[in-house]
């Protein structure tokens, strides 16, 4: 129940309460209601993600895979020379360490954004989170023609924040702006990520595009949940955004990038700056 009241004079001069009690149990429902279809979509948001995810991360093994088994090859055929070429199979397998590495990266990468969700603090490097949602976005980034640049700050200063929530804003936004350029034929693609630390003790994470842009109507209603304008579109993405950004008491927010596109950035704060 809620009620509220307050008392009066009346006319007669005497003190009456006038007030009015409500059954709020149905709005009260609604909310729990609510809350649950936020949890479950977040989880399906991230459930559909990583399904997107596979299709790179196989694109991105095999790569080195081959490199592996072809360097492996070689390396056994200068060995089992009658007289054996050893700095060629060094060479060989040399490359085959290197691309052995590139795949575990990538496994390393995956691994750590499948870990499961939940809000995990701990004083993480943003710069690293930025480079390994990169490392998995490579090929998606190559297919869709974009040119990549990356400016981030230098020094070692962690913020204080749940990796893998922060890797989920990092790789909406970049999605959505590679989606927002996938239609853009007349002028270069381009994808601009940055970071920098701000005079007020936070993280500035900028992700600039050069698509299609935001109109003043639609950059009001981008961060509403189900607002989208995609047809495929489940318009949760930047909604779930926010509230990861708000949790970490950062803010997300999205502006036009001139002459082309839109740029969104958040903030986190360092994890030295929090009291
Ligand atoms: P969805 O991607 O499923 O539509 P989002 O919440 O991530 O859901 O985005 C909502 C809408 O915001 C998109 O449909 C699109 O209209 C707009 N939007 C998001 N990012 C960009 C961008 N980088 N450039 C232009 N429009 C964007």
């Amino acid at each position: 129940m809620q009620s509220t009241g307050h008392p009066d004079i009346n006319t007669a001069g005497d003190v009456e309460f006038v007030g009015t009690a409500m059954d709020i149990t149905e709005r009260r429902h609604a909310e729990e209601a609510l809350r649950r279809a936020q949890a479950e979509l977040a989880r399906v948001w991230r459930l559909s993600t990583m399904g997107e995810l596979a299709g790179s991360i196989i694109h991105e093994i095999n790569q080195p895979l081959a490199a592996i088994v072809t360097n492996a090859e070689a390396s056994l055929r200068w060995l089992d020379r009658d007289v054996p070429e050893l700095d060629e199979a060094r060479e060989a397998i040399a490359d085959l360490v290197r691309a052995g590495r590139r795949a575990a990266d990538v496994i390393k990468g995956l691994n750590a954004l499948a870990r499961k969700s939940g809000f995990d603090l701990a004083r993480i490097d943003i710069n690293d989170a930025i480079l390994e949602v990169l490392a998995v976005l490579r090929s998606e980034l190559e297919r869709g023609g974009i040119a990549l640049s990356v400016e981030l700050f230098t020094g070692d200063r962690p913020v204080l924040a749940d990796r893998i929530q922060v890797q989920q804003v990092l790789l909406n936004l970049i999605r959505n702006g590679i989606e927002a350029m996938s239609t853009v034929t007349d002028r270069a693609r381009n994808l601009r990520i940055s970071s920098e630390s701000t005079e007020s003790g936070e993280a500035l994470v900028a992700i600039e595009d050069s698509g299609i842009g935001l109109d003043t109507a639609a950059a009001d209603r981008v961060f509403d949940p189900l607002f989208t304008t995609k047809p495929e579109g489940m318009g949760m993405g930047l909604s779930i955004c926010r509230s990861i950004v708000d949790a970490h008491r950062g803010r997300l927010w999205a502006s036009p990038c001139l002459p082309h596109g839109t740029v969104f950035r958040f903030t986190v704060p360092f994890a030295d700056a929090q009291q």
